[in-house]
């Protein structure tokens, strides 16, 4: 008898999810495994809209159930209160290099992306299902070109060969440098104004010359980028707002 409890009911449960719902919503949960935990803990993220609960390695799902959906009604008005979602849709608004511009599908245009920046407009033409998978890759090459530019132009000032520069949608942190010297950023940047961009690059090659935060480290950041602390007041103001953009609603 004591197995049938353990077992684990089929419907709706996988290894990396359980759905809960609340008020006739219903929430996709995905589940961590964290070896070192001793209890369910349940969170929303931000940048990722995503509701995660970390269980013990040995958690029972049936138990991480009834966890999340003891606390539905808490994750409904977490996720109300995040900034709305804009995803990439004809009519969407968004910030290009810190200017806003608007999404206009046109179906005619041949050659894919065109963008109008004189007129604000953000020019797209390709199947209307493929529309914000075709926005999502051209920022991140546009994010990719201006970001390799960057590094290489602050690379030189401090007499360093270019770095490998690789771009991601990273929810934690806006560049990383690695013990190799690869450089990452979040292909966002984009959307932020030059100034910030140009800022994050810097920050990042200035660790190539100190991986840490010392006051050494930011005396080269600011040689490089004398609009440190306006870039970085810029992205602790509106850098979080910058992940609703192309999120799904
Ligand atoms: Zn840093």
């Amino acid at each position: 008898m004591f197995r049938l409890f353990r077992r684990e009911p089929s419907p709706n449960v996988s290894s990396d999810h359980i759905d809960v719902v609340h008020e006739g919503a219903c929430y996709r949960v995905l589940l961590k495994r964290v070896p070192t935990a001793r209890r369910f803990t349940l969170r929303v993220r931000n940048a990722t809209r995503d509701i995660v609960i970390t269980m013990p390695k040995r958690g029972s799902i049936v138990s991480a159930r009834d966890f999340a959906q003891r606390h539905a009604a808490w994750i409904a008005a977490r996720l109300h209160r995040l900034p709305q979602a804009v995803p990439f849709e004809p009519g969407a608004v968004f910030p290009l290099r810190g200017e806003e511009i608007t999404i206009t599908h046109i179906e005619k245009l041949r050659g894919g992306i065109e963008v109008v920046v004189e007129e604000r407009l953000f020019k797209v033409s390709c199947n209307r299902q493929h529309l914000s998978r075709r926005i999502h890759d051209y920022l991140k090459q546009e994010a990719q070109r201006e970001l390799e530019g960057a590094v290489r132009r602050h690379c030189t000032t401090l007499g360093f060969a270019p770095r490998k520069v690789t771009v991601r949608d990273t929810t934690s942190r806006w560049g990383s440098c690695s013990a190799s010297g690869a450089l990452n950023f979040s292909w966002r940047l984009i959307m932020a104004p030059p100034s910030v961009l140009d800022y994050l690059a810097a920050h990042e090659v200035a660790h190539l010359v100190h991986m840490n935060h010392s006051e050494e480290f930011w005396t080269v950041a600011k040689k490089l980028a004398p609009h440190t602390d306006h870039a970085e007041a810029w992205l602790f103001a509106h850098g979080s707002k910058l992940h609703r953009f192309g999120a799904s609603s």
